[in-house]
């Protein structure tokens, strides 16, 4: 059987890059990049690292480059030819109408202002993303409220990303235009691809992949994520009726994926178990 399009998404950071935290298969990253260069995979990187990083990532575990890249955890499209990055200006475009009225140093400033909340580096930074540190021992939802509460009275229809680095322990918050997050990012690159909705799957490991794993998109969460991200995540699709839609691996990181995209194409090959 011919293998029909496939735009697979993929988060980088505990998904495809090991965390060091579970051990990996030697030939997990191999065989990814071997399944990712045939012609009918169009890959696409969906993370929350920038430009600059998912170029660094690429080169240190020598995974393969993507015909796309949605960076900063949905606020910048690229379109990858050749080794030429080229940014997406319609998505931008598309951003600004959500984010008119808010200058992202102005909300930098603000929310620097809340204890607890620490700004990132400017790299970290763009158009479109404001990003902030907080200690994991923080009482999370207490500056939940504050941040939310900051948020309301600002008048501001933000997406609010909440996530913990795991190696390094300690919080980070993401700060985006409503119509900024990884899901929306891939709708908008699926709908300008003209790619169906069956020819789409997914993979992620964390909280920042979580919109996804709630929506109408296959998705695979790799073995190795935290049995708080299995259980949200699988409680999600269980009371919206979608569980054939969340795909739990076995595999850690890049097997893990690949054993998911098995699950939903089984016709697909594969060069692993060699
Ligand atoms: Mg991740």
């Amino acid at each position: 059987m011919a293998n029909s399009a496939l735009l697979l998404c993929t988060d980088m950071d505990g998904t495809v890059i090991p965390d060091g935290r579970h051990p990996e298969a030697p030939d997990a990253r191999p065989a990814f990049a071997a399944f990712c260069a045939q012609p009918h995979v169009t890959l696409v990187y969906v993370t929350g690292r920038d430009r600059g990083l998912v170029q660094k990532a690429i080169a240190e575990f020598s995974l393969p480059l993507p015909d796309y890249a949605i960076t900063d955890v949905g606020s910048m499209i690229y379109a990858v030819q050749d080794g030429a990055w080229t940014e997406w200006t319609a998505w931008n475009d598309e951003l600004a109408r959500d984010w008119a009225a808010m200058d992202g140093t102005g909300i930098a400033r603000l929310f620097s202002e809340i204890p607890g909340l620490r700004l990132q580096e400017e790299s970290k930074q763009n158009l479109h993303k404001v990003s902030f540190y907080f200690d994991a021992a923080t009482n999370r939802e207490h500056l939940r409220q504050t941040v939310e509460k900051q948020l309301a009275d600002l008048n501001l229809r933000c997406n609010c990303i909440w996530s913990v680095d795991p190696v390094l322990g300690y919080g980070l918050l993401d700060l985006l235009p409503k119509g900024a997050n990884k899901l929306l990012a891939i709708r908008f690159l699926q709908e300008r691809l003209s790619v169906g909705q069956e020819d789409v799957v997914f993979a992620g490991d964390s909280g920042n992949d979580m919109q996804v794993f709630h929506s109408e998109i296959r998705s695979i969460l790799v073995g190795n994520a935290d049995e708080e991200v299995r259980q949200e995540a699988v409680e999600a699709v269980t009371q919206s009726g979608r569980s054939n839609l969340l795909y739990c691996a076995r595999g850690f990181y890049a097997a893990g994926v690949l054993e998911g995209i098995r699950h939903y194409q089984p016709h697909e090959r594969m060069e692993e178990g060699r």
